[in-house]
């Protein structure tokens, strides 16, 4: 039971649609989902593509895992209950923003497959796209770009992913990136031609 059921709160339904929107921004909206290791590329490439995006014309913005943990997820940690709230939320901000008619990135590891199918069901199948940013660990970890690798293997860092929390690899990515055999400008070429017709405005309902 949720906290708000039985109590008098009724959906208030928007005169302007999300169709009208979309319509507005000349363009489909749509969830893109990133997950991978921590290090696999996924902010890189989320916020490359982001910026190719913008430069079509695509309104477009970019949920950073990271920076949200500065903000509205700021009380959570990396338990797998907060993990899941953590991915709860990003998801139902994302779903707000396609509603608007915008297209939102999310680059969060989003090691578990049934968060990762609960984001699925929150934003809608038909409007979420997810992306296997795939690298072995080894390579993330040679990487390490923020040292974390390095703490949790000294015993700094609890509950880190692919050290002592598993990370369960997507069974039915959309689309999979395989970062230690492409570069990041070939890795955004392959989602901007993979999203190209899904971002194409026509009208249709989702
Ligand atoms: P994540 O968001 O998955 O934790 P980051 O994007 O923060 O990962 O870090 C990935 C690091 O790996 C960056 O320092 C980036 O420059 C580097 N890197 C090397 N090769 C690639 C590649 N092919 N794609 C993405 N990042 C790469």
């Amino acid at each position: 039971m949720n906290a708000h059921e039985g109590k008098n709160i009724v959906w208030h339904h928007s005169a302007i649609s999300k169709l009208d929107r979309q319509r507005s921004h000349g363009h489909n909206s749509l969830m893109v989902w990133f997950t991978g290791l921590s290090g696999s590329g996924k902010s890189t490439i989320a916020n490359a593509l982001q910026y190719q995006l913008h430069q079509r014309g695509i309104s477009v913005y970019l949920l950073d895992g990271d920076n949200l943990r500065h903000g509205i997820n700021k009380n959570l940690a990396f338990s797998e209950t907060d993990r899941k709230e953590n991915i709860r939320r990003t998801a139902e901000i994302g779903k707000l923003f396609v509603e608007a008619g915008i297209v939102v990135l999310a680059a969060l590891i989003s090691p578990f497959e049934e968060d990762r199918e609960m984001a699925k069901a929150i934003v809608g199948a038909a409007e979420f796209i997810e992306v296997y940013v795939k690298c072995p660990i080894h390579e993330c970890e040679s990487r390490d770009p923020k040292g974390l690798y390095k703490r949790a293997r000294n015993g700094e860092i609890k509950q880190f992913t692919g050290i002592d929390q598993p990370y369960e690899e997507p069974q039915n990515p959309d689309i999979t990136l395989d970062t230690s055999i492409l570069d990041v400008d070939k890795a955004v070429a392959n989602l901007l031609s993979f999203l190209e017709k899904k971002l194409l405005f026509n009208g249709s309902e989702k």
